[in-house]
């Protein structure tokens, strides 16, 4: 290779146009949506990076897979191409549609946990979570010691700890009806999961006879730094990659949504047969006859075709170093944030950016409407507003206060990477006068969604 430059590979067909507003326009709107990014409308936002999740830009082979949808109620083509693009990459034997990644969640749990169970997990996603504390069982995170250091660079900081696993199936494993990991581990940073640690995990599990399912909506994302980072992958292609990765686990819930380069979907899929029976019994009530789930044909096609897409090495190339690219203007700008960049995102340590603003004050939601307000930009607090709310009612800081940047596929380009690196250094400088928030309507679940907050000391950002 001569030219060491990593281009976007794709020349771009269709374009939306992205709307410039003033301070004073943002200002109005972020008092509408009472503080709440995601109760703002997205045509006032410049850059959205909200979420990967569905916002991705679908290829020109998509589009024309759509037009080869069959609608049939049952038993469609696409479903069929959908199951084989599924099975090619999982080897799964029962591949269930959904019409997102929580549906898979909702039937495999309905389908799974009793009152008084435990479901580990590297770290549970905010609706796993809630999923599984809706069936009144409980969901514990048991990441690597590592994960919960936003400095520390480990490479595969999305690891299960092993020995807490194996403690925690040894004492309490009659409580325990399956076992997942989260590839990559979403909410501990978009951080890989090893091969090694996958195959150990799944030792573990097996020895003790329960089942593990992968949370595998960036399957392919992992994948990547498996080959990249991992001894003895370097030669593999990331479908082979992907292969071993779910051979280790009895099934998966998958959001196509992400790695699926789809801009709606999902899917469970197991090997057992009698759990999926269940499942589809499930499938039937909520999402649909089980050859659509919930999704029209077209989607199915997309889907089928997103999966091969999301495979190929030059797009992954440019995905993965898109992000990292960005963490390099970060440390230029000395912004802190959680180490190595993951996969899709990265995530700015609020708790160290902004050590005067409380927990209970929400530093990582501060920050993230302060983006939006001085740069028209939209991110996405982890922390204490999403994780702070206790089954029980009480209140406790979440472990980190990271706000997310997600990185939409195939969408923006390395200008914008640049605006967006401009934006944070420009914010950071402001860091000192930067005030938290204050909760005033909260929902009973995933509280985030649609919480009010007002600045808790007159003004967001001092004079
Ligand atoms: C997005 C996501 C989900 C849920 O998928 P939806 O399609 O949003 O319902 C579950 N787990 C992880 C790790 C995710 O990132």
């Amino acid at each position: 290779m001569h030219f060491r430059t990593i281009i976007e590979p794709f020349r771009i067909k269709t374009v939306e146009p992205i709307r410039r507003t003033t301070r004073e326009e943002r200002k109005a709107a972020i008092v509408e949506a009472g503080y709440n990014p995601f109760l703002l409308r997205a045509e006032d936002i410049l850059i959205d990076l909200l979420t990967d999740s569905g916002t991705g830009a679908m290829s020109s082979r998509q589009w024309a897979g759509m037009m080869m949808g069959d609608e049939s109620y049952a038993g469609a083509r696409s479903f069929y191409r959908f199951e084989a693009a599924v099975q090619k990459i999982t080897g799964f034997k029962h591949v269930i549609p959904t019409h997102q990644g929580r549906a898979a969640e909702r039937i495999l749990f309905g389908s799974m946990l009793k009152p008084g169970d435990i479901v580990l997990n590297n770290t549970h996603f905010d609706t796993t979570r809630a999923n599984v504390e809706y069936r009144k069982a409980t969901a514990i995170d048991i990441p690597i010691p590592e994960a919960r250091q936003p400095e520390l660079i480990h490479p595969f900081k999305g690891n299960m700890d092993l020995e807490a696993l194996e403690r925690i199936l040894a004492e309490q494993g009659e409580k325990v009806p399956l076992v997942m990991i989260t590839v990559t581990n979403n909410s501990g940073g978009g951080q890989p999961v090893s091969m090694a640690n996958l195959r150990a995990a799944s030792e573990i599990c097996h020895r003790y006879n329960k089942p593990l399912f992968l949370d595998a909506c960036r399957f392919a994302e992992n994948a990547w730094f498996i080959k990249v980072r991992e001894e003895g992958y370097a030669d593999k292609t990331p479908l082979a990659i992907a292969q071993e990765m779910f051979s280790y686990a009895d099934g998966c819930t998958m959001s196509a949504k992400k790695d699926g380069l789809a801009n709606i979907g999902g899917f469970l899929a197991m090997n057992d047969d009698e759990l999926a029976q269940r499942c589809k019994a499930m499938e039937i009530l909520g999402e649909g006859f089980p050859t659509y789930g919930g999704l029209a044909g077209y989607d199915l096609e997309a889907i089928a075709v997103g999966l091969e897409e999301v495979l190929d090495e030059d797009y992954l190339r440019y995905r993965i170093r898109s992000v990292e690219y960005l963490g390099e203007r970060m440390d230029e700008a000395g912004i802190p944030y959680v180490k190595p960049t993951g996969g899709h995102a990265v995530y700015i340590d609020a708790k160290a950016m902004l050590p005067h603003i409380p927990w209970h004050e929400y530093p990582a939601w501060a920050l993230s409407v302060v983006l939006f307000l001085e740069g028209g930009v939209r991110s996405v607090e982890i922390g204490s507003v999403m994780f702070g709310r206790q089954p029980d009612g009480s209140e406790k800081p979440a472990a980190m206060e990271l706000v997310r940047l997600a990185f939409p596929r195939r969408v923006y380009t390395q200008s914008h990477v640049d605006y967006l690196a401009e934006v944070l250094a420009y914010v950071n400088g402001l860091r000192d006068r930067i005030r938290g928030l204050r909760m005033v309507y909260e929902p009973p679940v995933l509280r985030h969604f649609t919480a009010r907050f007002e600045p808790a000391h007159g003004a967001l950002v001092e004079e």
